[in-house]
């Protein structure tokens, strides 16, 4: 395990996500070069201490560990394909955000050239790197993960999940998808309250604390998923958890059903096939079965 900052590293893609990893890395006294597309955006890490690239091929040499931080998979291609032999021999490391099968084709391709290669992604926004509550996911290459886990944990909690390259952006999206919905289901109540003159500031000072309560009936709705048992005892049947009153206090507001409209066809799917009296948690049924 590389305990010290003695590896060279290179960061490619200096937007507002590969500058706060490049600034944590030079921060913790890494020598760092960086490189981006457009110029301008080294200026501040290079006063910092970074050393400059004019290109992609002059920052992958300088580095025993290349960070890649671009925009998506096609970016990185676009980067990366022209500097495969370079490339070869170095680890890369891809916190670019990409689709799990994205990010198996970019290992493949890694592993074709002879790249060691670990893919990431990353639970926090800019500022949060290196700071509490900053959450990295990882999972390809073992080896490169271990040999550079404290790197890596300058920048967050640092989690593998396996070899498998496409897991940690299995996560990342899976988490994603919750949060969305939850921020979904915020503004629906937002926009739900808004004709009685509520800001949704106020609304936020309500949602917040009720929604962060709600988090702690996860654990008991993944018990019942895992058990695959929808009829145990002490649990909200679907039927009882019928959302009509929602539906039609939304519209005498005037606004859209869209949102809770999609909750209730999950559940009415299930209560349709016979399932009224089993557990909320049996929308997972309805999910995994596309209509
Ligand atoms: P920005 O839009 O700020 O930066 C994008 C970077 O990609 C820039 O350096 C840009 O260069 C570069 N780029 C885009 N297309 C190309 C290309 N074809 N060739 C070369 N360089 C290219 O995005 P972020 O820095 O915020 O995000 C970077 C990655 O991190 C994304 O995959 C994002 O999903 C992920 N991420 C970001 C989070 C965030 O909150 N910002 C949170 C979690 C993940 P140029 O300056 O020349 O345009």
């Amino acid at each position: 395990m590389t305990s010290d900052n003695s590896v060279q590293v290179s960061v490619l893609g200096l937007g507002a996500m590969g500058s706060a990893l490049a600034g944590a890395l030079v921060k913790a006294g890494y020598a760092t070069t960086v490189w981006n597309r457009s110029p301008g955006k080294a200026d501040g890490l290079v006063a910092q201490g970074a050393k400059g690239a004019d290109t992609a091929g002059e920052a992958v040499r300088a580095g025993r560990v290349v960070i890649a931080c671009l925009l998506d998979h096609a970016s990185v291609h676009e980067v990366l394909d022209p500097l495969t032999h370079e490339l070869a021999g170095r680890t890369l490391i891809n916190v670019t955000t990409t689709t799990p099968e994205q990010s198996r084709k970019l290992a493949a391709w890694a592993a074709d050239a002879g790249i060691a290669y670990l893919d990431g992604g990353i639970m926090a926004v800019p500022p949060m790197i290196g700071g509490p509550g900053s959450s990295i996911l990882y999972s390809g290459s073992a080896e490169v993960f271990h040999q550079y886990k404290p790197l890596l944990d300058l920048w967050g909690t640092s989690t593998y999940f396996g070899e498998d390259a496409g897991l940690a952006s299995l996560y990342d999206l899976a988490l994603l998808a919750g949060m969305y919905v939850m921020f979904a289901g915020f503004v629906h109540g937002a926009a739900m309250v808004a004709p009685a003159g509520v800001t949704a500031s106020e609304f936020a000072a309500m949602a917040a604390p009720w929604l962060t309560a709600m988090t702690g009936g996860f654990q008991g709705f993944a018990e019942v998923i895992d058990g695959g048992d929808y009829t145990v005892e002490g649990q909200q049947s679907l039927a009882f958890s019928d959302l009509g009153d929602i539906l039609t206090a939304s519209a005498d507001q005037g606004i859209s059903t869209e949102v809770i409209g999609m909750v209730q066809n999950l559940i009415r799917r299930q209560i349709d096939a016979g399932h009224g009296t089993e557990g909320f948690a049996r929308i997972i049924e309805s999910i995994k079965q596309p209509v």
